[in-house]
């Protein structure tokens, strides 16, 4: 099985992406990953990669692209892989499809979890971290025993700076502008699945296996 998994930040796309993966048997193939991989084999891509982020450059696609070929050629993924994060323009889209088409291979699925902006703003700004152990919580979805006080050490909770509401509605907006016409591409192709994220996670979870069941 051959996925590409997609969804704005709060939309709980890093849960699905676990069970995916554990349920199906293939690696999760995060664009961070990926990078942190070639800097630790040296690779000549992951080298070449590493001067531009050492220089604070954005990496140009081809390296980028040369990264992902590697990735997608190593033993683990030939039964199949879920990619989180690549690609993120049309551009990087088309090359994924060049690069597979090489392989003999293509995207089976392209899941894209939906969840409506306000719940969105409400799951983000309602986290809290604590600032001395890290522990996370959420004040609606997994509130702490005391208000403001971590349950597992006792320290003070706080909220990220970029988890009030305008910074939120800011990062949504831009995702959506950066996903959209990604989405128009799958979509255009017909292996656009879209998931209500609204759900349970466990029923976001059936609503995927019922789609990539119907696939192979
Ligand atoms: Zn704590």
């Amino acid at each position: 099985m051959k996925l590409l998994i997609m969804g704005p930040p709060g939309a709980g796309k890093g849960t699905q992406a676990e069970k995916i993966i554990a349920d199906y048997q293939i690696p999760h193939i995060s664009t961070g990953d990926m990078f942190r991989q070639a800097f630790k084999e040296e690779t000549s891509l992951g080298k070449k990669a590493k001067d531009y982020v050492d220089q604070g450059l954005l990496v140009p696609d081809e390296v980028t692209n040369g990264i992902v070929r590697e990735r997608l050629l190593k033993d683990d993924c030939q039964n199949g892989f879920l990619l989180d994060g690549f690609p993120r323009t049309v551009a990087q889209a088309v090359t994924l499809d060049e690069i597979l088409f090489d392989l003999n291979t293509r995207i089976d699925a392209v899941i894209n979890i939906v969840v409506d902006p306000s719940i969105l703003v409400g799951r983000l700004t309602g986290r809290r971290i604590c600032k001395n152990c890290g522990a996370t919580y959420h004040l609606t979805f997994n509130p702490p025993k005391t208000l403001g006080v971590c349950n597992e050490c006792n320290g003070e909770l706080y909220q990220r700076k970029d988890d009030n509401t305008e910074t939120v509605e800011n990062r949504l907006a831009v995702y959506n502008n950066q996903t959209k016409p990604l989405l128009d591409y799958y979509s255009a192709k017909g292996n656009l699945y879209s998931i209500n994220g609204e759900q349970d996670i466990d029923e976001v979870f059936v609503e995927i296996k019922k789609i990539l069941g119907g696939i192979d």
